[in-house]
């Protein structure tokens, strides 16, 4: 018996999936599609997206989290194998805040190289020790 698909109507991840909107697609398996990014930062940047729709990483299921990661992890080896890439960036968004655009879970697999320019950069901030004493409690106690 087929599983039933969680999808989403007006979500453009859900329409790439079933193939409604086209898209260059990489790798494919029972959960995931990972496809080309069409505003690629880097060339070959690409996209996993799980086949079900989740809005964000505080949805998806821990374990196709898990298998998000070992996928991450598999398709960064062949990328910098094939395209010869320095270094590599993989990144998640999840809020409008936090940069997140299509609010369908997807993890970024951006190939970097040598002179492709700091694209990816955030200010330090200088807390001190205090204010990272404070934060430490807020967050474990
Ligand atoms: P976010 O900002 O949500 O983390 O990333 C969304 C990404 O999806 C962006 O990098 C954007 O270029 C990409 N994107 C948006 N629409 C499409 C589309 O229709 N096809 C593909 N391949 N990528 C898309
Ligand atoms: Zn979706």
């Amino acid at each position: 018996m087929k599983k039933e698909m969680i999808s989403q109507d007006n979500c453009i991840f859900c329409k790439i999936i079933a193939g409604k909107i086209p898209s260059h697609t990489i790798y494919e398996d029972e959960q995931f599609k990972v496809i080309l990014d069409v505003g690629p930062a880097t060339r070959g940047h690409a996209l996993i997206i799980p086949k079900n729709h989740f809005t964000n990483l505080y949805e998806l299921p821990e374990k196709m989290a898990a298998d998000a990661m070992k996928l991450a992890k598999k398709l960064m080896i062949k990328m910098t194998e094939k395209l010869h890439c320095d270094g590599f960036n993989v990144i998640q968004n999840n809020g409008e805040v936090a940069g997140q655009t299509v609010f369908h879970f997807h993890m970024h697999l951006i190939p970097r190289y040598k002179e492709d320019g700091e694209i990816l950069k955030y200010i330090a901030g200088e807390p001190g020790a205090e204010e990272l004493e404070r934060i430490r409690k807020t967050i474990t106690e």
